[in-house]
């Protein structure tokens, strides 16, 4: 016994549920410090999982671990992404339901890493025959492809992603993978124009110069050296000791093969890529007398006008001057040095983005499965988490807005839910607690009165409307909203730590301040028509697929980006709210991105924002599994005489004379209107394993 708890003082313990002092954040933190000691990052509150992130490889994601997990009752092994993974797998074939798995967590925490561990888990484990082996392939090489476009190295992970990304992974009937399809969120362009100190742009770049041979390198009048482009240097970081670019390029390139991009669409692409580069290197000088824009030379035009197939004149033309429709005429305007940086740009920005749209469209086709019978599919969420900077703009209020989205779900499903259930089923219960962040999605997204309604408004009046205007607008409309505050609003204090251009939201993870600088032309994302009639022009196969000349005809006014994304996430809602879910919490020990380090100060924090204790109130003072009496009848009336082959009366009844006749203690359990709910996972295991014996 003596020696039980001591290993249990050392290790802690594996489900937090069974912590005897479980509702003090104190033995929470206790109990993931000690596990994070002795490298067990993988901690259990009931069926979620919370997983700490050990910034160093453990051996514990081999084939031997793999097969360890397959087919195991959850609670049996020591907890694990395997675990939560084969349940959700095993559910899914006996059941024949669609489930996702929710990673969430901040900037850094794991999401990323957790979600490619998953994939990998399936693709090795599920069956498989030699036809499908393809499809796991492509399944599995989608994930670097999408990385050294969609992420980069912030300031707060070297892998950052800055796209959010939902994949299916499609089984049929037998469990095997057939196909997948990917949904992609809202990537951060900007960066492809502008880094931070200490960030880079998207890896693809330096990929390409560092691995890309001297042949290609010459086809596309690059050189080696990083610090030669100016959309490269910004961050003063080319070089990064994490990340071996070299050796990174030979992973996408050799993945671009196996998701069967064409020879012709991967030189597209790398023209592209060039040609983004060139673009951040054409300078502009004034012109002596009007001050209108000149290029200062034009070899770095004659590098895009060659390798993205467009006229030489008319691209010179398009990035020194803008076309102005009257209702009679379309006139020629020059622009002014100012501009035509804008003009530049947004053009390269356009290119990037709707490229990364080409890329995943491409990748789904690769991935789809044209078989028509029926399928079940397992979700995997991997969204940019959570993010604070010192200056904060348009693109974290769109990041931190999600993770607002995903948090109400997860409330939504959990808390709200299971509570509501109770209630509805008639079972006792002592209510929990807990913070809604209900209000603050509102104060975003509502119509008229949250922010991305009134930033669209001022986004609707060219030429008047200013990011002050913008702020003026929001002070007058929700001023008086307890989780929003500016400078000119705020008390003494707050005024000391806020800028004149700033807001700040109370987010359920904690205060952002958000500078609007930026805000009104980030949301617009205007491309000037004559750019899009030369990009129309292309005779690069990806570039014409992604300026369609349909756009050009369009003048309806295009959906703001804010309000796009606000869209997306409804549809990713609804996507997730029909289907089962199992969650990852993941937590980040330190901001060194250090091995060993426990920071306590940080990780209560996360503790306290995701909600996990919360969680575990819930879940400690309720019930692991609950099932329709009709389903649990079905399933187990064989273990009983009194209801095998057949039991005549009500369900529920049924259900009573079978729980009884296989030993469930009163306090193991309890029977709502609908359904019989089980306290401890472990009892309907031993059920489950009678049952197959
Ligand atoms: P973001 O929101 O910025 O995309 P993220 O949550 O996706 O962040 P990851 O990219 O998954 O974060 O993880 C950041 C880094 O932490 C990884 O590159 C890796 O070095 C390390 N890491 C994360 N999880 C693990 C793990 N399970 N084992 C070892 N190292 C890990
Ligand atoms: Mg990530």
């Amino acid at each position: 016994m003596e020696g039980a708890l001591t290993a249990r003082d050392r290790v802690g313990i594996q489900d937090f549920v069974l912590l005897d002092s479980f509702t003090s954040e104190t033995a929470f933190l206790d109990n993931l410090r000690k596990r994070f000691r002795e490298n067990l990052i993988y901690t259990y509150i009931g069926t979620l999982l919370v997983s700490m992130n050990p910034y160093k490889d453990l051996e514990i994601y081999n084939l031997k671990q793999m097969e360890l997990y397959m087919g195991v009752n959850f609670f049996e092994l020591p907890p694990h992404l395997y675990a939560l993974a084969d349940n959700a797998y095993r559910t899914m074939l006996t059941e024949y339901n669609n489930h996702f798995i929710l990673i969430s967590g901040e900037s850094g925490a794991g999401k990323t890493v957790a979600s490619k561990k998953i994939l990998q888990y399936y693709a090795v484990t599920c069956p498989s025959s030699d036809q499908l082996q393809s499809v796991r392939d492509r399944l599995l090489h989608s994930n670097p492809v999408l990385e050294a476009f969609g992420n980069a190295k912030t300031l707060r992970n070297d892998n950052s992603s800055r796209f959010g990304k939902y994949m299916d992974i499609q089984f049929d009937f037998k469990g095997e993978a057939v196909g997948g399809h990917i949904l992609s969120y809202l990537l951060e362009k900007s960066r492809v124009v502008h880094q931070n100190h200490g960030e880079r742009n998207f890896h693809i770049f330096y990929q390409l110069l560092s691995g890309g041979d001297d042949e290609l390198l010459r086809w596309l009048g690059l050189e080696r050296n990083a610090q030669k482009y100016c959309y490269l240097v910004q961050g003063e970081c080319a070089k990064v000791s994490s990340i071996n670019d070299k050796l990174d390029w030979r992973t996408v390139r050799k993945a671009l093969s196996i998701i069967s991009f064409g020879e012709n669409d991967i030189e597209h692409l790398f023209g592209i890529i060039a040609s983004v580069l060139h673009l951040g290197n054409i300078q502009y000088e004034g012109d002596g007398k009007s001050g209108n824009a000149m290029l200062s030379g034009n070899a770095e035009l004659r590098w895009i006008s060659k390798l993205l197939g467009v006229p030489l004149v008319a691209l010179q033309e398009a990035l020194t001057h803008r076309k102005i429709e009257t209702s009679t005429e379309e006139v020629l305007s020059p622009l002014d040095v100012d501009q035509a940086y804008y003009a530049r740009d947004a053009l390269a920005k356009a290119i990037y983005g709707r490229t990364f749209t080409w890329l995943v469209k491409k990748i789904n086709e690769s991935l789809e499965n044209q078989d028509a019978t029926r399928k079940t599919v397992i979700g995997l969420l991997d969204i940019y988490g959570f993010e604070v900077f010192s200056i904060n703009s348009f693109e974290q209020f769109c990041i931190n807005y999600c993770n607002e989205k995903l948090q109400q779900l997860f409330i939504q499903l959990t808390l709200k839910s299971e509570q509501e259930e109770y209630d509805l089923e008639g079972i006792e219960w002592e209510p929990v607690q807990f913070f809604n962040n209900r209000i603050i999605c509102d104060l975003v997204e509502q119509k008229h009165k949250g922010v991305i309604s009134i930033l669209d408004e001022e986004c609707m009046r060219p030429g008047e409307a200013t990011d002050l205007t913008f702020l003026d607008k929001m002070e007058e409309k929700i001023g008086n909203h307890p989780h929003f505050v500016t400078h000119r609003l705020g008390d003494q204090k707050t005024r000391k730590t806020m800028e004149r251009m700033d807001f700040r939201l109370l987010h359920y993870a904690g205060e952002v301040t958000y500078c609007v600088i930026g805000f009104l032309d980030k949301n617009n994302d205007l491309l000037y028509r004559n750019l899009k009639e030369v990009m129309c022009q292309t005779r690069n196969s990806i570039i014409k697929v992604c300026f369609e000349f349909l756009e050009l005809d369009n003048r309806k006014r295009p959906e703001t980006v804010a309000t796009q994304f606000k869209n997306s996430l409804m549809e990713l809602i609804e996507i997730l709210t029909s289907k089962e879910p199992s969650y990852v919490r993941c937590l980040k020990p330190n901001d060194a991105k250090q091995a060993g380090h426990f920071d306590d100060v940080l990780v209560r924090h996360q503790v306290k924002y995701l909600g996990l204790m919360e969680h575990l109130r819930v879940r400690r003072a309720g019930f692991a599994y609950r099932r329709r009496y009709e389903i649990f009848l079905q399933r187990y009336k064989p273990l009983c005489p009194a209801t095998w082959p057949h039991w005549h009366g009500p369900p529920a009844q049924g259900v009573e004379t079978l729980v009884k006749y296989i030993g469930y203690k009163p306090e193991e359990y309890k029977l709502g209107r609908t359904k019989i709910f089980i306290r401890h996972p472990k009892t309907l295991f031993a059920t489950e394993d009678a049952f197959q014996i």
